[in-house]
């Protein structure tokens, strides 16, 4: 792993899953929400 680059993970909040990455100055998580219609059923639930 001494070779990986330092990146921010984009995590889906509601079911965990890896959405996306971008690069970052250091390994960062972001939450948001990926596009399964139960987690975007989820969202409006909770709004
Ligand atoms: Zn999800």
């Amino acid at each position: 792993m001494s070779n990986y680059i330092a990146q921010g993970s984009i995590i889906c909040k509601h079911c965990g899953e890896l959405i996306d990455t971008m690069p970052t100055e250091k390994v960062t998580v972001y939450y948001s929400e990926c596009k399964q219609e139960k987690c975007e059923n989820r969202e409006s639930q909770e709004a």
